[in-house]
């Protein structure tokens, strides 16, 4: 089997999973709890933090514990909008966000809030000028993932947290496809809030992280018990948080290397792709784009069947996000980048991790060749 859907979620490693294992059947006890062993527990839960805190270089009492990318984006745009009604109900996202901010921005849209979706470029990229236009004395938050999921885009996220801080308004990333992935530091690019899942890292599935700047007004979204200083009830997950840090130290440690290598993989596939193949295009910034993600859009063929085929192959890829595979309805994503009709239904998104080899690629690339010609010779 060759894997190379790593933006749906990642593979987590034995070191990692063996590490969750002790929290799970030795030191399960209830980190609240006030015996000796539940304190070790509450002290492994600090330590943790600390670790996350470290790789995006804030206080470890700005880090929140969530149940993931989802939760985080939810938190967000929710507990924002709740906290700062009194200044104004207005909130600027982008097009291409993922469904967990654009579906939220939804709901908030029928409480009576009014947002401003931006527009991208044909490479799916934020216009500056654009941003700064829908700025208005009501906006309250804006909302622009580092990285997109689909094509990899990475926005020029240093320049927005500048905008943000010029106009006081707060800036929110989801990082989900970029933590872990390419050096992050909240405090040089001016991010208030960061969003990041765990499972797109090297770690289990069901947790995640809020950063929230110290000193800003924020409602929880999830009420109960005290846990995560009274802004996230429930008891605290500590086998996913110890999971998530040690993924996250792995990632750390071998960051400069693993993206290297990863872009070296990256560009030999688009490169033989784009050469070997007629009728293609790379969606996404040639340059400016995760060190993973390679996104293909193919002329006049339907990226279902390319991935059905690929599957009957044993190699897994993804027509866009993992959450609109299924529907037939083109992504949302290329549509704001107005790729042509002809490559819009022919998309494949190939994300590699540093686990894949040179020899998977070739073997790929020649099999896709293979699918691309029998599939155009039946439409012709
Ligand atoms: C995967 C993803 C999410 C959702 O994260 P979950 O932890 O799976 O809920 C949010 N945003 C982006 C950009 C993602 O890629």
């Amino acid at each position: 089997m060759i894997y190379l859907d790593n933006a749906a979620t990642t593979r987590m490693s034995d070191k990692v999973a063996n590490a969750m294992r002790k929290y799970m059947v030795e030191d399960y006890y209830n980190p609240s709890a006030i015996y000796e062993n539940a304190y070790k527990c509450m002290k492994v839960v600090e330590n943790s933090k600390e670790i996350i805190a470290g790789a995006i270089n804030c206080s470890s009492d700005e880090i929140y514990i969530t149940s993931g990318g989802t939760e985080s984006d939810n938190w967000v745009l929710k507990g924002v909008a709740n906290a700062y009604k009194d200044k104004g109900n207005h909130i600027i996202v982008s097009k291409i966000e993922h469904h967990a901010i654009l579906n939220t921005c939804k709901y908030l849209e029928e409480m009576g809030y009014d947002v401003t979706y931006l527009n991208v470029d044909e490479n799916g990229c934020v216009n500056l000028n654009e941003l700064k236009s829908a700025i208005k004395k009501e906006t309250i938050l804006i909302s622009i993932m580092y990285a997109n999921n689909e094509v990899g885009t990475l926005q020029p996220i240093e320049q927005i947290g500048q905008i943000a801080k010029r106009y006081n308004i707060l800036f929110h990333t989801d990082a989900v496809q970029a933590f872990g992935h390419i050096p992050i530091d909240v405090n040089r690019l001016n991010i208030d809030m960061l969003s990041a899942s765990s499972h797109k890292f090297g770690g289990p599935k069901g947790v995640g992280f809020l950063y929230v700047k110290n000193g800003l007004k924020m409602k929880p979204l999830i009420h109960g018990g005290s846990q995560e200083n009274g802004m996230r009830g429930g008891t605290t997950n500590v086998s996913g948080i110890v999971g998530m840090a040690e993924a996250i130290k792995d990632s750390m440690i071998n960051m400069r290397a693993r993206m290297a290598y990863e872009i070296r993989l990256r560009d030999y596939m688009i490169n033989r792709i784009l050469r070997e193949i007629p009728f293609c295009k790379l969606n996404g910034d040639r340059f400016k784009r995760l060190p993973n993600n390679i996104n293909i859009g193919f002329k006049n063929v339907e990226g279902h069947s390319i991935i059905a085929l690929l599957s009957d192959e044993e190699i897994c890829a993804s027509t866009g996000s993992a959450c609109s595979s299924g529907d037939n309805d083109a992504s949302h994503v290329l549509k704001a980048m107005r790729i042509q009709k002809d490559f819009l239904q022919g998309a494949v998104r190939f994300t590699i991790s540093h686990e894949n080899t040179k020899g998977e690629i070739d073997i790929v690339v020649n099999k896709l060749k293979e699918i691309i010609y029998k599939l155009r010779e039946n439409v012709i």
